[in-house]
């Protein structure tokens, strides 16, 4: 789950960490009202999308020549102009993809005076087993770039949690940043407090980037991106509360609500498997039949009728699928109950493109008998490679 940089402040500046002043707004009305809560006289006028890259962005309704999506105004009346040109237009960045996202909020900040950015992330990084601190001197840049071309800039340190953060990583960190004297304390407890937010929280991800040192010695968090652990929200109402499904994909927010793992993908093939281990392997093997799925989708151990129901609906939502693929191994569920789940399921949606259902497991035989009895244009398959040819050569017949 991601949230919006004003929201991610928010919740680093309870932990005591500094961030410039600002206040979020949701009209061009509140956007002049914001900024008339701030010092002045300068003011930074922020889309809120769940994507980086805003202030090299463009608006897609706007020309070229316009400005992007994080914009520096010395006045009140910039801010109302900056905000109107920016609310409800399409802005385009690196992480967006072509279609851009539409502008629905904005976050007027108090504009800092810049010395110097730097670059600080966090992850859990599963190769150490560890929460890893991600640190360079090269702030405010793609740090992809940075990586990529001068990857001796970058720091990485890992805290044992066995340990938690000591104060050597605190040290290592503000090191790493080559900073001294104050700034370089004020890096240590800066280091220190991030951990604890991160854990806390149940961050999967802390980006911050740039930090920066103001001109009057101070280091505040000039942007961040956060995402949290899906699975432990339920411990985060707060958190939770902050997810705003404008921002997702709406078949992924469908999904959700019936507790199915779907993620949208580029090819043709819908697949409907329970397991995400068998789901990647049926993945894989269509792609090695020349063809690409659709979504991954794992329907969950449990999978019932209404589940499998509702993974239907969705995989037939998007467009592009040109057939589906349904891999279940009835282990706890047994085979028939999937069959007649299916059977409903592809009655009730007026399943229009080819279906290839390969059932192994208990009461297979009667899982079998009832997809062949159903009237449905059902083709069965015996094994997964088996399903994966009978799908590619129905979806290519039916071309
Ligand atoms: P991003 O483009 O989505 O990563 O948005 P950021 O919040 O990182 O802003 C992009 C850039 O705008 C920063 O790297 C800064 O150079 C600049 N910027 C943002 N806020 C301020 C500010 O308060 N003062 C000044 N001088 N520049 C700012
Ligand atoms: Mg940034």
């Amino acid at each position: 789950m991601n949230i919006h940089e004003y929201q991610g402040k928010e919740l680093l500046a309870k932990f005591g960490i500094g961030i410039p002043a600002g206040v979020a707004a949701l009209t061009v009305e509140e956007a002049v009202a914001a900024a008339k809560t701030l010092p002045g006289p300068l003011y930074v006028v922020k889309a809120q999308i769940h994507a980086g890259g805003r202030g090299k962005g463009k608006f897609k309704e706007l020309g070229p020549d316009a400005k992007g999506g994080v914009r520096l105004a010395f006045s009140l009346d910039e801010v109302e102009s900056n905000a109107r040109e920016m609310l409800g237009n399409t802005l385009v960045t690196v992480q967006t993809g072509e279609a851009g996202k539409q502008v629905n909020r904005l976050y007027i900040t108090d504009g800092v005076d810049i010395a110097a950015e730097y670059y600080l992330s966090m992850v859990v990084d599963r190769a150490s087993g560890r929460v890893a601190m991600i640190v360079s001197t090269e702030g405010g840049m793609d740090i992809e770039t940075v990586a990529h071309d001068t990857p001796e800039k970058i720091t990485t340190i890992t805290i044992d949690p066995a340990t938690g953060f000591m104060p050597h990583h605190g040290r290592a960190v503000a090191f790493a940043l080559k900073l001294t004297g104050e700034l370089n304390k004020q890096a240590q407890k800066l280091a220190a407090q991030l951990y604890t937010a991160f854990t806390s929280l149940d961050c999967a991800m802390l980006e911050i980037n740039p930090l920066v040192e103001t001109k009057d010695g101070r280091l505040l968090v000039l942007d961040t991106k956060m995402s949290f652990d899906s699975n432990a929200m339920f411990r985060h109402k707060d958190v939770e509360a902050l997810r705003d499904e404008t921002e997702e994909d709406p078949m992924e927010v469908e999904a959700s609500k019936y507790d199915l793992a779907y993620i949208k993908l580029d090819g043709d093939i819908g697949c409907m498997v329970n397991g995400a281990g068998l789901a990647m392997a049926t993945m894989d093997i269509i792609k090695l039949n020349g063809m690409f799925p659709a979504n991954f989708l794992d329907v969950g151990g449990g999978a019932n009728k209404e589940k499998v129901t509702a993974a239907f609906k969705i995989i037939l939502s998007d467009p592009a699928v040109k057939g589906i693929l349904v891999n279940i191994f009835g282990g706890i569920m047994r085979c028939d109950t999937i069959a007649e789940g299916i059977v409903a399921a592809a009655k009730e949606v007026n399943l229009s493109v080819p279906l290839v259902v390969r059932l192994e497991g208990t009461n297979v035989d009667a899982g079998k008998a009832i997809l062949a009895n159903s009237g449905l244009a059902i083709v069965p398959a015996d094994d997964l490679g088996d399903a994966a040819q009978k799908i590619v050569a129905e979806v290519k017949k039916a071309a």
